[in-house]
C-alpha cells in the first residue's frame, strides 16, 4: 500500500519559491492499495498533482473520501478533469455537514456565481453519501482497502480516517485537522483506540499547522503541533508520524528548522511534502 502527498498545505495555497520544497499545494492525499485499489482522501489544490496516478488506475471509478468542507479541502474540485468526463463515476463520502447533506454543500460550493457549470450540469457520475458516525465500527470497503473513521476536535465537526489494506495488513491514519490541546476526554479516548485498534497503524498524518512555540496565541483555531503528534504516537505505539498542513506563512526554511527540532525528539516524525510517495512495506517499526 502507498501513500502520496498531493497537497499539504493548510488554509490556502502558496506559490512563493521560499515555499516549494514542502510544496504549497493544499490538502489532498492518495491511497494506492497493491491490487491497484485507491481512493482518494480530501479535495485540495494538491488533487492537480494526483492526477497522472489517477489517470493510471484500471477503473475510472474514484472514491473520495472528505475530511470536512473548509476550503482548504474543497478547493481543488472544480479542477478536477474526471468531473467532466461521463466515464468516470465519482463517489464523494463525508461527515454529515451541520444542517446541510454533503449535497447541499457541493451544489453550494459550485453555485453561481462561484463556478460556471453546476454540479446537475457536470458529465461524470457523482453521488454523494455521509459517513454514518453510527457505522463507525464497521468498515468501507473498496476492494483490498477498508476504511473507517473518527470523529476529532475541529470547527465544525472533522473525521480522522483509518485506511488498511487488508493483504498486506498496513495501515495509515489521515487527521488533517484537529486541535488536541482542546479535544474532551471522550475525544482523546476516541481517538487514542481509534489509532491502536486492531493494532498501531503503521503510521499517523496529523495536523501540524502550528508550533509548540506559537500554539498558545492561536488556542482555539482548529489545529495541533508536532508534540501532539509525538505524544499520540508514543501512548499509541505508532512508530511514523508525518506532519501535514503547514500553515501558508510558514516557509521551507522554517519547516526545516522546526523539523530539525521535531526529529530530534521523535526520530521517527518527518515533515510532509509535497510529491512524496510512502510504501507502507517499507516504514520502519523499529
Ligand atoms: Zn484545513
Ligand atoms: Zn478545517
Amino acid at each position: 500500500m502507498k501513500l502520496i502527498f498531493g497537497g499539504v498545505r493548510g488554509t490556502t495555497p502558496v506559490a512563493d519559491a521560499a515555499f516549494l520544497q514542502y510544496g504549497g499545494s493544499t490538502t489532498s492525499f492518495m491511497i494506492e492499495g497493491d491490487e491497484g485499489d485507491a481512493l482518494l482522501v480530501d479535495l485540495g489544490t494538491g488533487i492537480r498533482t494526483l492526477i497522472p496516478a489517477l489517470q493510471a488506475l484500471r477503473e475510472k471509478d474514484l472514491l473520495i473520501l472528505m475530511t470536512h468542507y473548509h476550503q482548504d479541502h474543497l478547493i481543488g474540485f472544480a479542477g478536477l478533469p474526471f468531473i467532466y468526463d461521463p466515464d468516470w463515476h465519482i463517489h464523494v463520502r463525508g461527515p454529515n455537514p451541520e444542517g446541510l447533506t454533503l449535497d447541499q454543500v457541493f451544489n453550494g460550493m459550485m453555485a453561481r456565481p462561484f463556478w460556471p457549470l453546476q454540479i446537475d450540469t457536470l458529465q461524470a457520475r457523482i453521488d454523494f453519501s455521509a459517513c454514518e458516525l453510527a457505522a463507525n465500527s464497521v468498515p468501507l470497503v473498496r476492494g483490498g482497502l477498508a476504511v473507517r473513521w473518527c470523529p476529532v476536535h475541529h470547527e465544525g465537526g472533522c473525521l480522522a480516517y483509518r485506511i488498511e489494506e487488508r493483504a498486506s495488513a498496513r495501515s495509515v491514519i489521515i487527521a488533517t485537522d484537529i486541535e488536541w490541546a482542546l479535544s474532551s476526554k471522550r475525544e482523546r479516548d476516541d481517538f487514542l483506540r481509534f489509532c491502536s485498534t486492531p493494532c498501531p497503524a503503521d503510521a499517523l498524518v496529523f495536523d501540524g499547522h502550528f508550533t509548540p512555540q506559537n500554539y498558545d496565541r492561536f488556542k482555539g483555531w482548529g489545529h495541533s503541533t508536532w508534540r501532539d503528534g509525538e505524544s499520540i504516537c508514543k501512548q499509541t505505539g505508532i512508530g511514523r508520524l508525518y506532519m501535514t498542513h503547514h500553515a501558508q506563512g510558514n516557509d521551507d526554511a522554517f519547516l526545516a528548522h522546526v523539523e530539525q527540532e521535531m526529529h530530534a525528539a521523535f526520530p521517527g516524525a518527518l515533515m510532509a511534502r509535497q510529491g512524496m510517495v510512502v510504501d507502507m512495506e517499507a516504514v520502519n517499526h523499529d
